[in-house]
């Protein structure tokens, strides 16, 4: 194992923060697997199992059972863990810009057809090699560079190289309260399906386009983009296995789960060819995947105390009665209502919000939404 630091650009005079990231097994040696934990910064049940993957995948290097490259990014984003406001831990939007630490990663899609474009041709695998090669191109661009002067972008920018040219990108997320629950391309779902078996996954979105560029997606899209520009023309493998791994609720840092969910991603790397050996269990039936666009979230539309009616992993019918708003001054009470029929999967962890805030959310099978789909 290598432990490798970036340099940030400096935030303010005398101030520099790091991304520190792990190596383990030969860069281009077999397939590439990356992993990172905490790019919203306080969402910490992956930080707990990317110690655990530390431990396991250090083991498994000694032993020998290495056959690709891990990449293990155990805390993604140094900006967002420095962030705390009036006591409270601020991991999710940056507080010089506004913007969401898991949103605006470089679309690569157009840049890397510009460059691949009159290299390919009728072999699938040798394509997927030059794809990679562009997109590696592409990013080391010297105009990324000057484009990433201030310390997010230049934060955005390593993470992106260090993931987009591998096979295998595991983004570790958690949600306010909920069950564990996976993003991921569409076209990818037959193959990410063992690892929502293997993870116990309850929920499966299925998008192409999230909006906003989120991490994943800014990784994996790039195939399905391609694929499309070259139609028949050329085959394009989709070559790199990007998901976005929700590990339940905040408060779920647990070493017994986290070790569960740390086996369950060596099983994957294990299936996925980058490292040898027999898996630890069966694989598990993967849940039935759900649109992204068919996840409906339940918003309060006025400010309130929140009582839930439903438990996490109930299966509701619409119109069904999940959330009692109660003003504590009038005393009135509002039902808040099952938008759709599916699994009550997320919600809140606040008890009293403000008008406007997403309290719940129930996968559907009908895609209904439109536009940008993931939540601020
Ligand atoms: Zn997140």
């Amino acid at each position: 194992m290598e432990q490798i630091t970036i340099a940030l650009p400096s935030p303010a005079a005398g101030t520099t923060r790091s991304l520190n990231y792990l190596r383990f097994g030969q860069p281009g040696q077999g397939p590439k697997a990356y992993i990172q934990a905490a790019l919203h910064a306080d969402e910490l049940p992956g930080m707990l199992v990317a110690q655990h993957l530390r431990q396991q995948l250090s083991a498994l290097e000694q032993q020998g059972a290495l056959l690709g490259e891990v990449i293990l990014v155990p805390a993604a984003n140094p900006i967002g863990l420095a962030q705390t406001l009036l006591g409270t831990s601020q991991g999710r939007f940056d507080l010089r810009t506004g913007q969401n630490f898991n949103r605006q990663f470089q679309n690569l899609s157009q840049d890397v057809w510009q460059r691949v474009l009159p290299q390919l041709g009728a072999d699938a695998q040798l394509n997927q090699q030059l794809i990679r090669t562009a997109i590696r191109a592409s990013l080391q661009d010297p105009q990324r560079d000057q484009a990433a002067y201030d310390e997010l972008s230049a934060q955005r920018l390593a993470l992106m190289r260090l993931a987009a040219d591998a096979d295998v990108v595991l983004d570790l997320h958690c949600d306010c309260e909920s069950l564990l629950h996976l993003y991921t391309g569409t076209p990818l779902w037959e193959r990410v399906a063992p690892l929502a078996g293997l993870l116990g996954a309850s929920v499966a979105l299925l998008e192409t386009e999230s909006g906003d560029d989120p991490f994943d997606e800014a990784c994996s899209r790039i195939w399905w983009d391609i694929a499309a520009l070259a139609g028949a023309t050329f085959p394009i493998p989709l070559a790199c296995l990007a998901v976005t791994i929700e590990l339940r609720g905040f408060i779920d840092v647990d070493h017994a789960i986290a070790g569960r969910d740390a086996a369950a991603i060596v099983d994957f790397l294990r299936l996925q060819g980058v490292l040898a050996g027999p898996l630890s269990q069966a694989v598990p039936a993967a849940c039935a995947p759900t649109p992204l666009a068919g996840c409906m979230p339940l918003t309060a539309p006025v400010a309130g105390l929140v009582v839930y009616l439903r438990e996490l992993g109930a299966t509701v019918r619409a119109g069904e009665p999940l959330i009692e708003l109660i003003d504590p001054v009038s005393g009135s009470v509002q039902q808040l209502l099952a938008p759709v029929d599916g699994l009550y999967f997320a919600r809140e962890n606040r008890r009293y919000v403000a008008p406007g805030t997403r309290l719940s959310k129930v996968a559907g099978k009908l895609a209904l939404r439109s536009g940008a789909l993931l939540s601020a």
